[in-house]
């Protein structure tokens, strides 16, 4: 699904050398990559604060701790999502409330975000899935009147533009009070181990995200509330600051490869390619099909035998998973989540792909359909 051996070799040398200095600096944790890093990383975003972190389900996690919420408190997300969303609301005794997303986009519908709203609602997570934006000028605009927090998922769009109505543009991530993302090595910035960060304009939210990722101290051994050990190490860091570099021109090959597989399955009625929204642009986290009336399982086998590594993001919806079933919710409560988690396939999508691999790829999908 990702190359990262090819993309590894083309930096390798800045990469070795960038780490040999960590290793012979000793700095390995807090050291002067981390803050250059969160300073470049402020700079590309264009937010304020950017605070870095072990990992993407940890920032989730950091970003509830800071705002104060309560147990048996809850927070809305989408059902059509990655566990972690889901995981780190329940286990700060917090109430996940699903809601269904918008059949075209994935993300959140935020008529279903607004229906419900009840009085315990205290924020809502849009997840910005396979690589481009939730509607968020809705969704900031319903939480505005209502009261709630915004927490952004920004995992998987990392560098993409939400385009706002009157044309301004602004990253993803950093809409809301809160956004959160991964480093993981597959992700659109991923480093060679875990890593994660935390954004938000406000200062007063940046302080508490500080002290939490710090075992809630400020002042060293004094500790003002209960905090975790979160921290982004230095090796990582330095090898992040080469890839954002890179970050835009990884995006534009990622939309290369996403442009010749939608004009190669043009006209072909079993699949639907990924809608481009006029309020995002795409970096193509994932390239996922809608396919139609076929054996979508039959297909990812085809491919696999033919060398190619094919995947179902996500085949079983939350509210159907056994350790988030809950009575309030059955089948049949989200249809647009329930009919996409039977029907999207996903293919290879990563900045190494060349027309010859991307011409054996859609070849053979359209082969499938051909037997
Ligand atoms: C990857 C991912 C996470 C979690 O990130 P980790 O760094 O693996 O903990 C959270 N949400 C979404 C949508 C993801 O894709």
């Amino acid at each position: 699904m990702v190359d990262l051996k090819r993309q590894y070799e083309k930096i390798s040398s800045e990469v070795d050398s960038a780490v040999l200095d960590v290793i012979r600096s000793t700095q390995y944790i807090n050291g002067p990559e981390v803050k250059e890093f969160q300073k470049e990383l402020e700079e590309y975003l264009g937010v304020k604060h950017v605070i870095p972190c072990a990992n993407g389900t940890d920032a989730l996690q950091v970003s509830m701790m800071a705002l104060d919420l309560k147990p048996g408190d809850e927070v809305i997300t989408t059902s059509f999502t990655f566990v972690a969303t889901v995981e780190v609301i329940a286990l700060l005794g917090l109430t996940p409330v699903l809601v269904d997303v918008d059949p075209d986009t994935f993300n959140i519908d935020p008529e279903a975000f607004r229906k419900a709203i009840g009085p315990r609602t205290k924020a809502v997570v849009p997840v910005h899935l396979f690589g481009q934006c939730a509607h968020m000028e809705p969704i900031l605009e319903i939480a505005r009147e209502k009261g709630i927090y915004v927490i952004e998922d920004n995992a998987q769009a990392i560098g993409a533009d939400y385009i706002s109505g009157d044309g301004g543009r602004q990253k993803a991530g950093t809409l809301g009070d809160i956004g959160c993302t991964s480093f993981f090595p597959s992700k659109n910035l991923g480093c060679y181990g875990d890593g994660g960060a935390l954004f938000t304009n406000d200062d007063s939210i940046a302080d508490k995200l500080r002290m939490i990722v710090n075992h809630g101290m400020k002042k060293r051994y004094y500790h003002d509330e209960t905090g975790m050990n979160s921290r982004l190490d230095s090796i990582q860091a330095a090898i992040l600051r080469i890839k954002l570099r890179r970050l835009d021109e990884y995006a534009s090959a990622r939309r290369k490869a996403a442009d010749y597989y939608d004009s190669a399955f043009e006209g072909e009625e079993n699949i639907q390619v990924p809608v481009r929204s006029s309020f995002s642009t795409h970096v193509f986290h994932q390239y996922t099909l809608k396919t139609g009336n076929v054996d979508r399982f039959g297909l990812q086998e085809f491919l696999m035998d033919k060398g190619i590594p094919a995947m179902v993001y996500y085949p079983v919806p939350m509210h159907m998973q056994k350790a988030y079933s809950d009575p309030r919710y059955k089948k049949g409560d989200f249809p647009v989540t329930e009919d996409l988690s039977k029907r999207v396939i996903s293919l290879p999508m990563h900045t190494e792909l060349d027309n010859e691999q991307l011409e054996y790829i859609t070849e053979n999908v359209l082969s499938f359909f051909k037997r």
